[in-house]
């Protein structure tokens, strides 16, 4: 028999992208998950199951076999860092990008900078490259707040159409990284159980392949 296969996706944004891609890739889930409260999916092929969790904790589902393969941002994975995962596919959906922001038209205070953000260390090997001096506050959410409210002069953030930023009187400054979702594996698995891994890879591939030819 098969050994179980478990694909770890993240809850939200990237999951309505996600869910289409699979299709093409011939794996639905049981029943629809956007209606359901569970959390494990079976899905049309015996061995393979679905876990939906929060983005950030994909990665550590993965890195630590829990999850054979899992669906993360890259936005995640840069701030997750570890050596131990592997991205074998870019799944060219969910794409944004890292940007640093400010209040629209006013400059950057001289000598040291306060930095608000979720992703600490993505803007901490940021600033260190620029050789820019910052303090960087730690946020769970709602950065825009921040630098209106004073509590800081940048913020690390996901921008998409821009419009979150524009709404809150902030302006987009610098690309820190081109964000899209990726397949993503630990190193482990890829050696163990590569026989059983590298097919699903292939099967997800060919879909992200013919979604492109459709976008064309
Ligand atoms: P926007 O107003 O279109 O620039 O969207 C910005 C907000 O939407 C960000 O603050 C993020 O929280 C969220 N967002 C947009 N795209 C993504 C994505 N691909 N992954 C995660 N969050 C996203």
């Amino acid at each position: 028999m098969t050994q179980p296969l478990t694909i770890a996706l993240s809850k939200g944004r990237i999951l309505d992208d996600t869910l289409p891609l699979l299709a093409e890739a011939g794996i639905h889930p049981a029943e629809d998950i956007n209606k359901s409260r569970k959390l494990i999916f079976d899905t049309n092929h015996e061995h393979i199951k679905l876990v939906v969790i929060r983005a950030t904790d994909v990665p550590t589902y993965v890195e630590y076999g829990a999850a054979d393969l899992g669906v993360s941002g890259k936005d995640v994975l840069l701030e997750y860092d570890s050596d131990n995962l592997c991205e074998p596919l870019d799944l060219n959906i969910a794409t944004c990008r890292l940007m640093t922001a400010g209040v629209k038209g006013v400059p950057l205070p001289a000598g040291r900078i306060k930095v608000a953000t979720k992703f600490v260390n993505v803007a901490k090997r940021y600033f260190a490259e620029q050789g820019r001096q910052v303090d960087i506050i730690k946020l769970y959410g709602g950065m825009e707040l921040a630098p209106i409210m004073g509590l800081a002069d940048l913020i690390v953030d996901i921008v998409d159409t821009g419009n979150t930023l524009k709404a809150n009187g902030l302006e987009a400054r610098d690309l820190i990284a081109p964000v899209s979702s990726r397949l993503v594996a630990s190193r482990a698995a890829m050696k163990v159980k590569h026989a059983q891994i590298q097919p699903i890879i292939d099967q997800i591939g060919a879909a992200v392949e013919r979604q492109k030819q459709k976008s064309r």
